[in-house]
């Protein structure tokens, strides 16, 4: 052990070469016109994990993976009693995904554990470095599914059954790219888990900051609103005989973008036209003609304690709009 190292910790270096040039070589794989596509359980996911997998067996760790695809590499510690300290990410990408998402905290992870090795250092705790499967949830819903099963909050056998846009079961993708695994569930129980990851957001970048710790966790809630209105002859239709599918549109957009405002900086609302089948991942609104109303989730009004749901703040509007015929 180098004791000077760990007395000042601050001389301890990692390998930022290194460690580039693995997120590059990663990033090729599933590069794609300026992005990068490694959708769960494709042919390139399987071989960015080929790739992670030999990577952490050539640093030395003890590659396991659990029935979900989550896969761990292990650096024993001195006490092998002692529970892990795991660090980690996942290496899935959205369709059009940057090089570092997920990607700098699994690699990053691996590279701090070369580079205690560089140092001579050997820690009490074992150190667990962890690629979560599925996380991005762009091809099956729901997202974050290999953690979520890793901390008991989903089964296997419902992993297995979740159907993606493409129409595979999980379980039998993950069959054929070889990934589904034996480690128990979950493999390990970790004492402290860290993750490194890019700034999903703008806000360190606009401040000039380097770097920041997560205040708060999202917690998303889908949407899918159809609205169909009547067609009439624009310039003989009065407003009072009017039914727009584009007006109730707007009203609901406008309402969510008030909730958001009025609650804080934690909500955040966002409208998209579902132009294309991959583009589930957001609240989306599609005005279609008349005046029909389809809600795959009701606890909207959960989740914005008190406030109004989407579906009554439409009734409303309706109905004040009729009121004034
Ligand atoms: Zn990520």
């Amino acid at each position: 052990m180098n004791a000077a190292l760990l007395t000042n910790p601050a001389t301890l270096r990692v390998d930022g070469k290194r460690l580039m040039d693995r997120l590059e070589a990663m990033a090729r794989i599933g590069w794609n016109d300026g992005a990068c596509c490694r959708l769960a359980l494709t042919d390139e996911d399987r071989a960015g994990r080929d790739q992670l997998v030999a990577w952490m067996k050539a640093a030395g760790l003890a590659v396991s993976i659990d029935p979900v695809g989550n896969i761990f590499g292990l650096r024993a510690g001195t006490d092998p009693a002692a529970q892990p300290v795991m660090t980690g990410s996942h290496i899935d990408t959205v369709r059009t995904g940057g090089k570092y998402d997920g990607n700098l905290g699994v690699l990053g992870g691996l590279e701090v554990v070369q580079a205690l090795d560089d140092a001579g250092i050997r820690t009490r705790r074992p150190l667990v470095v962890a690629a979560f499967s599925n996380e991005e949830g762009a091809r099956f819903h729901p997202d974050i599914l290999g953690s979520l099963v890793f901390a008991g909050g989903l089964t296997v056998q419902e992993a297995y059954d979740t159907v993606a846009i493409d129409g595979k079961r999980y379980g039998d993708e993950l069959e054929r790219i070889g990934y589904r695994g034996e480690a128990p569930v979950p493999a390990f129980r970790p004492s402290a888990y860290v993750e490194l990851h890019i700034e999903q957001g703008p806000i360190l970048d606009i401040e000039g900051i380097t770097i920041g710790a997560v205040r708060d966790l999202q917690g998303i809630s889908w949407q899918e609103v159809s609205i169909q209105g009547q067609s009439n002859h624009a310039g003989t239709t009065p407003m009072r005989l009017r039914r727009d599918a584009g007006y109730c549109a707007a009203a609901i957009g406008l309402e969510l973008r008030a909730i958001a405002k009025e609650t804080g900086y934690a909500s955040l609302t966002e409208i998209r036209r579902q132009d294309e089948e991959w583009m589930r991942d957001a609240i989306r609104l599609v005005a279609e003609g008349k005046t029909r109303s389809v809600f795959t989730d009701a606890n909207l009004g959960k989740t914005y304690g008190g406030r109004l749901t989407i579906l009554e703040t439409l009734g409303a509007a309706i109905q004040a709009d009729e009121k004034t015929r």
